[in-house]
Formats: C-alpha cells, sequence, structure tokens
C-alpha cells in the first residue's frame, strides 16, 4: 500500500471498497463520542434507544432508495454474501426439491455449489449466452426457486434488462453484492435478493437481504436458529449482538447515497465512469477487454495488457502514482479496475492518464 504525501490515493479494490471520505471522517469523531452519549459508537448496546433509532433509520433509508415494497422484510446479517449462498438454499431447497441456477461466473458457481448441499440444482444457463439473453432461460415449473448473478465481480460481465426475465411463478433470488445500489432497480422482479455490503454501500462481513413475506412463508422450519429467515425476521436482525459498527456505518453510507442524488445518480455516475474507460480500452491496442459490451460490467472493468510480461511492472508503476488494488481475483490474472459508488470521476481520469502514458512509453 502506498501513502503519498498529498494523499491523494485512488483504490480500485473490488471490495473491501473505497469510502466516501466524509463518512471516514464523521466516523473518526463518532469513535470517540456518538451523538453526545459520552461513549463511542463501538460501544453502545444494540438494545439502547441510540442504536435502534439508528438501525430504523439505516433501514428506512434503504428502503426508500430502493423503493422496497412494504411486503418485502429488509434483514442486516453476519457473514457476508458468502453466507447468503448457504441461507438460502437452507431455507428454501431440501433433498427432495429442485432449485434453478444460472452460471454466469466464479461466484454463480461459488453459489451452485453451496446449494449442492441442500438439494438438487439444475443450471438453466451458462456464461455470456445467459447473461445477454435472459428471456432463454427456462425455468422448472417445480423449480424451489431460480438464483442469478447479475453482476460477475471477478469476469467484469453484467446484466440489469430484468424486463425480460421470462414469465414464472418460480421465486427469483440475486445476489446483487456487487451491483446493489449503483443503478435503479425494480426490486419486484425479484422475491429475494442479498447483497455483501462491502462494495457499493459498507463495510465486510455484513449483508443484507430484502426478501418477499410470501416466500419467508415457504421457509423451512427445521433450521439451526441463526440460519433461519423467520428467526432473524421476528427478532429485527438483532436476533444475537449485530454487528454494530458495520451497520452504523452503512447507515452513514445509504445517507450519502441519498445526499447524492440516489440511484438515478448512482447509475448516471457509474454509466459515465464505465463509458469513459471501456472508451479508452477499445480505442488502444494496448489493453484489451474481451467482454461483449451489452453485458459489460460498470462495477468491475478487467483488462488484459497486450504483453503479460509487463503486468507486474504495471502494477508497481500504478501503485507508485497512488493507483492501487489494480490486479483482478488470483483466479483470473490480468488487471481488473472497480468502479463502485465512492470512486469518483477524478479516480477514473487519473486512472486513464496513467495508463495512457505507460501505453506510450511500453508500446
Ligand atoms: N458474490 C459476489 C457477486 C461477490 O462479489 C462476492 C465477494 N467479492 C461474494 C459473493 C462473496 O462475498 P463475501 O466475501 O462477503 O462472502
Amino acid at each position: 500500500m502506498v501513502n503519498l504525501k498529498n494523499n491523494k490515493t485512488y483504490n480500485f479494490c473490488a471490495g473491501p471498497a473505497v469510502f466516501p471520505e466524509e463518512i471516514l471522517k464523521k466516523a473518526q469523531e463518532d469513535l470517540i463520542d456518538y451523538a453526545n452519549t459520552g461513549t463511542s459508537i463501538l460501544s453502545i448496546s444494540h438494545r439502547s434507544e441510540e442504536f435502534i433509532n439508528l438501525a430504523d433509520r439505516a433501514k428506512k433509508n434503504l428502503r426508500d432508495l430502493l423503493n422496497i415494497p412494504e411486503n418485502y422484510e429488509i434483514l442486516f446479517l453476519h457473514g457476508g454474501a458468502s453466507w447468503q449462498a448457504a441461507m438460502v438454499p437452507a431455507n428454501f431447497l431440501s433433498d427432495n426439491s429442485l432449485a434453478n441456477y444460472v452460471n454466469t461466473g466464479h461466484w454463480s458457481s461459488k453459489a451452485i455449489k453451496e446449494a449442492e448441499h441442500f438439494g438438487k440444482i439444475k443450471v438453466i444457463g451458462s456464461g455470456l449466452d445467459a447473461a445477454m439473453n435472459l428471456s432463454g432461460w427456462v425455468i422448472d415449473k417445480k423449480a424451489a426457486y431460480c438464483h442469478c448473478t447479475p453482476n460477475e465481480t471477478i469476469d467484469g460481465v453484467e446484466f440489469d434488462d430484468f424486463e425480460n426475465l421470462p414469465e414464472s411463478d418460480v421465486p427469483m433470488i440475486a445476489d446483487m453484492s456487487s451491483t446493489i445500489l449503483s443503478r435503479e432497480l425494480d426490486l419486484t422482479k425479484f422475491d429475494l435478493i442479498y447483497a455483501g455490503a462491502q462494495k457499493n454501500m459498507g463495510p465486510s462481513g455484513l449483508s443484507v437481504v430484502i426478501l418477499n413475506a410470501e416466500l419467508l412463508e415457504r421457509a423451512n422450519k427445521n433450521l439451526s436458529t441463526m440460519m433461519s429467515y423467520q428467526v432473524h425476521v421476528d427478532a429485527d436482525s438483532i436476533y444475537n449482538t449485530p454487528a454494530t459498527f458495520s451497520w452504523y456505518l452503512m447507515g452513514e453510507f445509504l445517507e450519502w447515497v441519498k445526499k447524492q442524488g440516489g440511484l438515478a445518480e448512482m447509475g448516471r455516475r457509474s454509466l459515465e465512469k464505465a463509458l469513459m474507460f471501456y472508451d479508452y480500452l477499445d480505442h488502444s491496442d494496448f489493453y484489451k477487454n474481451n467482454i461483449p459490451r451489452a453485458v459489460r460490467s460498470r462495477m468491475n472493468l478487467p483488462f488484459v495488457l497486450k504483453d503479460n510480461k509487463l503486468d507486474k511492472l504495471f502494477l508497481t508503476e500504478a501503485s507508485k502514482q497512488g493507483l492501487i488494488n489494480l490486479q483482478n481475483h488470483r483466479s483470473t490474472g490480468g488487471m481488473r479496475a472497480s468502479f463502485y459508488n465512492a470512486m469518483p470521476k477524478e479516480g477514473v481520469e487519473a486512472l486513464i492518464n496513467f495508463m495512457k502514458n505507460f501505453e506510450k512509453q511500453y508500446a
């Protein structure tokens, strides 16, 4: 990690991702004295009025931002998105039932592996074809649910044409970890969405679940307590001690998104940043992104250098200029720039400028 004298570092990490600076500054103060309580935000009780107020405010802000209908429950849970990939089948799948999964990349496959512990899985679409043609998904009438991952964080594939989802009574479930709150969403197309907070709306370890009350009625009853959505709904996400500080940070992040202009503005900004970057890549013979335009991610933009022997030098030089965390996941190699909600346009411009200079020097 670099620590530049002028402190201008742009962090392109795919998660935990960059936070708006004003939140960090406020958190610094609240770590010492939260809301004139004379005690740190770290030490206020999860049963205190102060915490219940902030928890309710976070929930209300999320409801407003995503326009979540009243018949959907909102949960803030521990364990990140991976825990949700297990909670979903634990609650809605059993030995003699079947779930449909769409496999568009790394995180879809992990969710599939997890679900295989709980029941039968049928993969109803894979790869770019599945991402480009939602109406082609053939959902089994008897499936307990259909699961998809609208933004593949590692593969850089994203789809959002949910109006093309096939007509079906089967509950639709989505892992929205790396796209939630980055654009407007018609939530009614889904019966359950879950997301790790650490990209567009908060710190790692915390996950958000938004689920239709009708789906909840179908949940398995014979579950360990911490795995049961019903238990967490009944306890308003405070069955046990919640991740209080993470919840607080997420609350601040949601306020920030609201203040910036909500999801319409997040959508405008994410499109602007992504188009600027892809436009540069597409006009360069030195860098390349191979994903078809229709399903290129706005959030995670992978690219490769013409000669991968230059990868190490590219990363070192970028880091010297305060452009950090540009290496893609260890499973794929190459580069990836993540432009989540808190990445300013200036960060993308700085990255493009650096890449232009690097290209000039080494092409
Ligand atoms: N799903 C997606 C789409 C992700 O990007 C990630 C994390 N990068 C996960 C699931 C796993 O999240 P967590 O580490 O919070 O379990």
